[in-house]
This record gives structure tokens, C-alpha cells and sequence, in this order.
């Protein structure tokens, strides 16, 4: 991505030791370490310390303090982190690079919140977002990010998005009665959907976020092959029920080709007010058990919060609340997904391995 040689500003900086121990930080969302290709440039201080300029090729901002820690620690010497998101990906849409699925094997497991909190979470972690209700059968986005009225278009062809925080904001709500649109077909919801994606004015955008209607019938799988999808995440309590029906939910995106990010387990438990210890109001590890049986990761666990609701209710977005604790479970999730997608990718340069005698 970037020529190192002119990435030093001084000769007085060793190179090797900062490529070293970037390359040996790790987390869930670096597994690998971060590349001497995100680098670009190293600037000496006046104080002796490092300002490190990192351009990340998926959004995960919030984790910057932590690498740079990290990165000062090895070096013993003050490194500041000063970053932005430039994904190198392809667009898969228009100018949208990822279209992610966020789908559920059953309504009432908090699909449509944590679509709207993901999409908080990523645009906090340096994306370009946008949002796509396609629900049909209970469009809810609008309220969940505080919206009214009607979009409005500058041209008689494109539907403006609505702007909530910087999140661009559509929704099949706006356009059709919902009483209509639940006795639709497959075809005559996808049509719909298509519709809405292809006619709203979203320009240049890293990640659109779709909430899915719930369930894995003809509309949902008809849906779910004609949007142009990286990936889908699964949202499911720890009810076997719920289990049950979020395991149809992986066999449908298997069926259509479209990867399975991972599962979000919400309602995963509720946090004492008195004691503090977790309780398991809906069972325990039942997401993990169903993941590791289908090979894809938990992506989080969500608590059972009464914040997360109060501010739904109230049109806020409480993953971009920073001082709300819960805001990390989403922004773990959100960096998550942008390293997955970025990782699965065919834009990285192929391992070597070498066999030799010895
Ligand atoms: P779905 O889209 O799956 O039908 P919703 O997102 O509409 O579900 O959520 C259903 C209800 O549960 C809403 O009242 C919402 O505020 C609440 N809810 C969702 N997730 C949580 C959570 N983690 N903690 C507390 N309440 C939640």
C-alpha cells in the first residue's frame, strides 16, 4: 500500500523494532497482527516520543489506544496512534463496498435493535454506514433512530436517505403500509427491497447494514439471493428455541452461498443491579454450543439491559454512548465484522511457504 522507505521522516527512527511490534500485537479483530502496509508514516516528537500514522483498511478506530499501549510498552518509548479508515475493498453495490444481512430464525430476539446498534458501532469505528430497513413485517428502524416523515427526493428518481448521527437511514416503512406488505410473495418483497436499495441516493458508503424480516420462509431466502450480500449475522438469544431457529437461519444463507459472519448472542444475560453477577435469565452458552457445531464464531453477547431499551425507546443509538458500558459489546462485534470482511477478501498477498530438507 505504501512505499516505507518514505514513511520515516528521520533516519533516527529504527524501523524494524515499530514493524516488530505491530506485527506482534493481537486481538479478535488483528488475529494476524497489524501489517506494515496500514503505516503510513512515523514522525519523532520534540518530547522523544513516536506519532504513528495508521490508515486501517476496516473500521475499528476504538482500538487504536490499545495497540499504541501496546506498541509503547515494547518499544519502552510514548507512541501515539493517529488513525483513519480507508477501505481498500471493491464496491459490491454502486459505491456501497459490504451489504451485510442481519437476519433472525424468529421475531422478539432483538434483530432490528442490534441493527441499528451495529450500525452505530461501525460508523463510531470509522465507517461510512448506512441502514436499510427491509422488514416488512415490523419496519421499526425510523423509531429506533428517532425518524418522521416521509423521504423527500431532489431529482423525481432518487429517494434521499435520512441522516440519523451520520448514519444514512431507509426504510421499506416509509414507502409501504405494513398491514400490505405482509401478505406479499418472495418475489413481490425482494422486488420491493431491490427497489428501495437501488433508488435511494446512498453514495459512497464502507458498510450497508440491512435488518431482515425475521425467519427463513420464501421471502426471506428469495431476499436473501437477490441482495448482493458479503455476509449475514445471525441474532439469537440462548433459548433453545430460539437456537433452534436461528440453526434454520444458518442452513438458508448456506443454501444461497452468502457467509455466515457469525452469531450476536443478545439477551445473553442479565447483570445483577444489587450483586453484579450475570444471571442466565434464557439459558447458557446455547449460541457458543450451536457456533462451534456450524464452524462460525460468536461474535458477541449482548446483555439484557434495560439502557438498551430505554434509549431504543427513546430513538438514540446507545453504541455510539461511549460511557454507557454496554457500547463495547457492540463496538467488539462491529470490529469484528470489518476484519472478517476485510480478511475474506482476495486483495492480501498470498502466504509462502517454503519447504526445505532441513
Ligand atoms: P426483533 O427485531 O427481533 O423483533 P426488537 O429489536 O424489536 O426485536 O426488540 C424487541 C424488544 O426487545 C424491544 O422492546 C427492544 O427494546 C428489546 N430489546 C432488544 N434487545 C435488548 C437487550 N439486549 N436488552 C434489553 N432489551 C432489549
Amino acid at each position: 500500500m505504501f512505499g516505507l522507505s518514505k514513511l520515516f521522516s528521520s533516519k533516527s527512527v529504527q524501523k524494524q523494532p515499530i514493524l516488530t511490534a505491530l506485527a506482534g500485537y493481537r486481538s479478535a479483530a488483528f488475529a494476524v497482527g497489524i501489517d506494515e502496509k496500514f503505516i503510513n508514516g512515523i514522525e519523532p516528537q520534540n518530547d522523544n516520543s513516536l506519532l504513528l500514522n495508521l490508515t486501517l483498511p476496516f473500521a475499528a478506530l476504538s482500538e487504536m489506544p490499545q495497540v499504541a499501549e501496546f506498541v509503547s510498552h515494547k518499544l519502552k518509548q510514548t507512541v501515539v496512534i493517529n488513525a483513519k479508515v480507508e477501505l481498500p475493498d471493491a464496491c459490491k453495490f454502486k459505491s456501497i463496498k459490504h451489504i451485510i444481512l442481519i437476519a433472525s430464525g424468529k421475531g422478539g430476539v432483538g434483530k432490528s435493535t442490534t441493527a441499528v446498534n451495529l450500525a452505530g458501532a461501525l460508523s463510531a469505528e470509522g465507517g461510512k454506514v448506512g441502514i436499510l430497513d427491509a422488514d416488512i413485517y415490523g419496519p421499526s428502524i425510523p423509531m429506533l433512530l428517532g425518524l418522521t416523515g416521509a423521504p423527500t427526493t431532489q431529482d423525481d428518481k432518487q429517494l434521499q436517505p435520512f441522516d440519523a448521527n451520520g448514519i444514512k437511514a431507509q426504510s421499506i416503512g416509509f414507502l409501504v403500509p405494513s398491514d400490505d406488505a405482509t401478505v406479499w410473495r418472495g418475489p413481490m418483497a425482494s422486488g420491493a427491497v431491490n427497489q428501495l436499495l437501488n433508488e435511494t441516493a446512498w453514495g459512497e458508503l464502507d458498510y450497508l447494514i440491512v435488518d431482515m424480516p425475521p425467519g427463513t420462509g420464501d421471502i426471506q431466502l428469495t431476499m436473501s439471493q437477490k441482495v448482493p450480500a458479503s455476509g449475514t449475522v445471525i441474532v439469537t438469544t440462548p433459548q433453545d428455541l430460539a437456537l433452534a431457529d436461528a440453526q434454520k437461519g444458518i442452513a438458508m444463507f448456506n443454501k444461497v452461498n452468502v457467509p455466515v459472519l457469525g452469531l450476536i448472542e443478545n439477551m445473553s444475560h442479565f447483570l445483577c443491579s444489587h450483586c453484579g453477577e450475570p444471571n442466565h435469565v434464557f439459558g447458557k452458552d446455547g449460541a457458543i454450543k450451536l457456533a462451534q457445531r456450524h464452524g462460525v464464531p460468536v461474535l458477541s453477547k449482548i446483555p439484557l439491559a434495560i439502557d438498551i431499551r430505554e434509549y431504543s425507546e427513546q430513538g438514540k443509538l446507545i453504541a455510539m454512548d461511549n460511557q454507557a458500558t454496554v457500547s463495547k459489546t457492540y463496538a467488539d462485534a462491529a470490529r469484528l465484522i470489518a476484519s472478517t470482511l476485510y480478511y475474506q477478501q482476495p486483495h492480501h498477498d498470498s502466504v509462502e511457504i517454503v519447504i526445505t530438507d532441513d
